[in-house]
């Protein structure tokens, strides 16, 4: 069978996708559709020969995206297959799988109807992820799709991690609680972090901290996640782009009751005007803006980034006491694959708190490396490590095993 397997991500206005040939694991081809729906829609695409695409195309929904997807892969002088035959899978990234799902699973009507269940807990995605769904089901008829759910990874999360101090029955008939995110790039980096030190993940206590325009961070103990910083949505926990974090609940009623917002302006003001980007008040919400301001003296600026750098330490500080202990700090996506600063700020401080020894290296701190690198000093008794994350990449090796554990032997 070729080991062709394409990865889509659908989101609320991008189509992503790549094709991975996982035998000689290489991308034979990537690409994006984005602007869906907005104007302005174009395709970037480029193939391992090496050609490259950038065009406006007319496209207004995820179907006719993946339609122009499916032409563009199988063009006869810019595709990479004849057809869909040439795929063993496609493997989708679904942000939301409730309580229910822990691992990927090939996509049949049951799973379609647990994505749908779960369009509350993610209005913004879960639709968007099924629609991807169907609409491969149209272009590619027969071939297996598998679904790889961001809250997979999470679902190791014990009781008294995932409860909120709420009363019991909205967790039980609501399904109120922490579900976390991002799982598929903190599985992916913690397995990494793993191999980089040799020993197996089942010893390791790991940290990882995904810090992009959305961020988290993740206590892995023995290759499980056992807390994490998003909750019930995106919206918990770090501070992030726009969306503020952890806040007093009661600023909610708050904003209602002196401010006169009702609950959509503030889940607005929250999710889309906080953050850096509330904080440091310069229009962007784009860490090297943010930065570049800081440096030039703007106060507020450099406040917000070491906010945001002081919401991570003391995290970083909780899941030690989570998990008993350390072995490795692992930095991932934009902002922790390629901010020096921000990673000096998160880890300053922690160079001898009880003995942990958690100590950057300045110099391997300063690299500029486009890939994986340590960042510890030689007397650190934690490993810091810096490592791109690869979500496309998981889902792929996720989908391969999916299928490798159902077909006959
Ligand atoms: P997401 O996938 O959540 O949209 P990314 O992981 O792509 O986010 O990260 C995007 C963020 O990374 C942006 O805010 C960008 O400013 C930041 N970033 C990228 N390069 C750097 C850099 N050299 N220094 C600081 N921040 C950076």
């Amino acid at each position: 069978m070729d080991e062709n397997i394409l990865v889509i991500n659908a989101g609320s206005s991008s189509v992503k996708f790549t094709l991975f040939e996982m035998e000689t694991d290489t991308v034979a081809a990537h690409g994006v559709i984005e602007r869906i729906g907005l104007g302005g829609t174009r395709l970037l695409y480029e193939n391992f020969k090496g050609k490259k695409i950038k065009r406006g195309v007319s496209v207004i929904t995820t179907g006719e995206a993946i339609g122009l997807m499916t032409s563009v892969v199988t063009d006869e002088n810019d595709g990479v297959i004849r057809s869909g035959a040439e795929m063993s899978a496609i493997g989708h990234r679904v942000v939301h799988g409730g309580e229910k799902i822990s691992a990927p699973v090939i996509v049949d009507e049951q799973v379609k109807h647990i994505i749908r269940q779960c369009y509350d807990l993610a209005p913004l995605h879960n639709p968007h992820n099924l629609n991807g769904i169907e609409s491969c089901e149209k272009h590619f008829p027969g071939l297996v799709q598998v679904a790889v759910f961001d809250t997979a990874f999470h679902t190791t999360l014990p009781e008294h991690a995932y409860l909120y101090g709420l009363p019991y029955r909205l967790y039980r008939e609501d399904g109120i609680r922490r579900y976390g995110f991002h799982g598929t790039s903190h599985q992916y980096v913690s397995r990494q972090a793993a191999r980089l030190l040799k020993r197996p993940l089942a010893e390791l206590k790991i940290i990882t901290c995904h810090l992009g325009n959305g961020s988290s961070i993740t206590a892995v103990d023995g290759g499980k996640s056992v807390d994490t910083s998003m909750g019930f949505t995106p919206l918990e926990g770090l501070i992030m782009g726009t969306r503020c974090g952890d806040i007093d609940p009661a600023i909610c009623h708050y904003l209602k009751s002196r401010k006169g917002l009702d609950p959509d302006q503030i889940y607005d003001l929250l999710n889309h005007q906080s953050g850096i980007f509330g904080l440091a008040g310069i229009g962007s919400s784009d860490f090297r803006d943010i930065l570049g301001a800081g440096q030039r003296g703007n106060r507020r600026a450099a406040n917000a980034i070491s906010v945001y750098a002081y919401r991570v330490k003391k995290y970083i500080g909780a899941y030690i006491a989570a998990m008993g202990g350390i072995d490795a700090l692992v930095f991932t996506a934009g902002i922790g694959e390629n901010s020096p600063v921000i990673r000096e700020m998160i880890c300053n401080g922690l160079q001898e708190i009880n003995g942990l020894g958690i100590i950057l290296d300045p110099e391997k701190n300063a690299a500029e490396i486009h890939g994986t690198f340590e960042i510890h000093g030689d007397r650190s008794r934690v490993k810091i490590f810096v490592i791109p994350t690869d979500e496309e990449k998981e889902i792929a090796r996720q989908t391969r095993d999916v299928l490798r554990t159902h077909s006959p032997t």
